[in-house]
């Protein structure tokens, strides 16, 4: 039998598991409260729990860690960048960032992901497994821990597609927002998503309400096509029904991200046709210059291209920004430091 991940329980759950192994239900509170605030990575810290049941839960459950198997910290900023790793040996990646308002962090929802875009180190890779929503959770409190700081808000970001990891990301969710928990606001917390049509709609009916990103990165399906293959399944006309109906639902603005990769995706008749399609709709859009990633041939756009892209945007009245390229020294760009690590270990 394999054992459960104690931390991707809700209190509910906890107390259900508890009274039917003949436990008392308030020992789920405490329990609760030793992993969502105390941040605890094992059983034996718990010191208010009986024996007894620390000896009946640990023959049932494991409580998920991310461990830090190595942080760098930029030198132009204060973004840190964790490489964490799990105990059977896989890697994923996390950033933090300090932003005036508060602390930020990029957290990881799969290792690797199966999506394969071209210009996406984690993509590269390939998939490997799911992360549990303790895992997920994992990565905030690890970094919380190590900082002594508070995270306030949370972009999953990092590597993988969240909506392909759909129950374990929504349990991530309702847990980091509980208020037992870390209580953060699901206001602050973004999912970023390549695009998967049916589970747009299935969080949209949800109404938890996250602030959704959907990574356009092209604005016809020829070119999209070509760097995101899930585009051949779910086409841009779908994508943008999918996104009105979000914005529709929840109230919440769309944010489009945009890698602007020269010569690709960046010239006017580009800026254009995005605006066309999303005029007048409850939307702005991120333009990042694409981050290099070895192998792939791209270059990001110059700063003038990165002007001119907007400035026809700003025609059409499409509110667009160009991302500030946070912790460049460290390879803040997810994928990238997981890829190196492998490669110093004979692996891809
Ligand atoms: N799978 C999800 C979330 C993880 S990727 C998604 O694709 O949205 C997080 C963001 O980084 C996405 O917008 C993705 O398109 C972008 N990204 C990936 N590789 C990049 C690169 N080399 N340069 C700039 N952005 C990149
Ligand atoms: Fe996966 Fe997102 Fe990278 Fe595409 S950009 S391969 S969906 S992590």
């Amino acid at each position: 039998m394999s054992l459960t991940d104690i931390k991707s329980l809700n209190i509910t759950e906890l107390e259900e598991l508890l009274t039917q192994r003949g436990h008392q239900r308030f020992r789920a509170n405490q329990i609760y409260s030793w992993l969502h605030q105390k941040h605890v990575e094992s059983f034996e810290e718990m010191t208010n729990i009986p024996k007894a049941l620390i000896s009946d839960l640990s023959s049932i459950c494991y409580i998920s860690v991310a461990n830090i198997e190595k942080k760098l910290v930029s030198r132009y900023d204060n973004t840190i960048k964790y490489l964490y790793s799990f105990p059977d040996g896989e890697y994923v990646e996390a950033v933090v960032m300090d932003y005036h308002h508060g602390y930020s962090m990029c957290i990881s929802t799969q290792v690797g992901c199966k999506m394969g875009c071209t210009f996406c180190a984690t993509g590269k890779g390939g998939f490997t497994r799911n992360l549990t929503a303790g895992e997920i959770l994992s990565q905030i409190y690890t970094a919380q821990k190590d900082l002594t700081i508070r995270i306030s808000n949370v972009v999953l970001m990092g590597m993988g597609e969240p909506l392909d990891n759909f129950d374990n990301v929504v349990r991530f969710i309702r847990l980091a927002s509980d208020e037992k928990g870390l209580n953060l606001s699901t206001r602050h917390i973004t999912l970023s998503t390549c695009g998967l049509v049916p589970k747009i709609y299935e969080l949209a009916d949800l109404k938890l309400p996250v602030t959704l990103a959907l990574s356009l990165h092209a604005p016809t399906n020829e070119i999209r096509s070509k760097t995101m293959p899930v585009n051949k399944k779910y086409p841009l006309e779908e994508v943008f029904k999918a996104c009105r109906y979000y914005a529709d639902n929840t109230g919440r603005r769309i944010t489009y991200e945009y890698a602007m990769i020269s010569g690709v995706n960046d010239s006017d008749e580009c800026a254009h046709l995005l605006a066309q399609q999303i005029k007048g709709t409850l939307c702005h859009v991120n333009l990042i210059p694409v981050n290099p990633v070895e192998g792939t041939g791209y270059n990001p756009s110059k700063d003038k291209r990165l002007t001119a892209f907007v400035n026809v945007l700003s025609k059409y009245n499409v509110n667009a920004t160009v991302r500030r390229t946070l912790g460049s020294d460290i390879n803040a760009s997810c994928g990238q430091l997981r890829g190196k690590n492998l490669k110093n270990k004979g692996g891809v």
